[in-house]
């Protein structure tokens, strides 16, 4: 996604080798502009899969994922890392060791949000080493709900998240995808 792409070049900061910074506009401050065209993005990406929900992990794939959710007008849930007092005890649950914390979260979500049946469409800020989604997938198992596809708005080609989905035959879009990063540049795959 071009407009994406721009964005990235201008505002993204690589730190290091493998990991980059998107905080003025994906993981801090949000752009709400970018994040609308990216959900309808992702609608038309998967156009016709008659998705019943959309499905992230908090914090920073709610942006994304609300605005799908919105442009197919359907629900969002996101899995919770924290328990609240508020959430109840009967939940699906799964262990996610995250990429850029380098702590194991366990993600949460409440049985009523997800239904036996339900067609989901997992959204997420960034695909690493795929962590995030496969906890995504171990909760949809659990929960007998068909994931129809996985999108994605950063994919970092070089880590080995995108060959786990392949291998399990996902249907997976990614808005921008990176091939390395070099001398503090961003290299795009295409
Ligand atoms: P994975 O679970 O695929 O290894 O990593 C994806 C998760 O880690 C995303 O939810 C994202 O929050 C975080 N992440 C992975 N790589 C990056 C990165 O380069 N920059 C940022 N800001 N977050 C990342």
């Amino acid at each position: 996604m071009k407009l994406l792409e721009e964005k990235i070049r201008q505002d993204g900061r690589v730190i290091g080798t493998e990991v980059l910074k998107v905080d003025n506009f994906l993981n801090h401050q949000i752009d709400p502009k970018l994040m609308q065209a990216m959900g309808n993005e992702f609608a038309q990406l998967f156009k016709g899969q008659q998705i019943d929900k959309v499905l992230t992990v908090e914090s920073s794939g709610i942006a994304p994922a609300v605005f799908t959710a919105l442009a197919l007008d359907v629900p969002m849930v996101f899995a919770r890392k924290k328990k609240s007092l508020t959430l109840s005890d009967e939940n699906y649950t799964a262990d996610v060791f995250s990429f850029t914390k380098q702590e194991t979260n366990h993600i949460i979500v409440d049985k009523r949000f997800l239904t036996a049946g339900e067609r989901i469409l997992l959204i997420d800020d960034f695909l690493a080493n795929g962590q995030a989604v496969e906890g995504m997938l171990e909760i949809a198992r659990a929960a007998s709900v068909d994931v129809v596809g996985v999108g994605i708005v950063i994919e970092k080609t070089f880590q080995k998240g995108r060959a786990i989905l392949d291998e399990k035959g996902i249907h997976v879009e990614s808005l921008a995808r990176i091939a390395a990063f070099e001398d503090g540049q961003v290299i795009f795959a295409d």
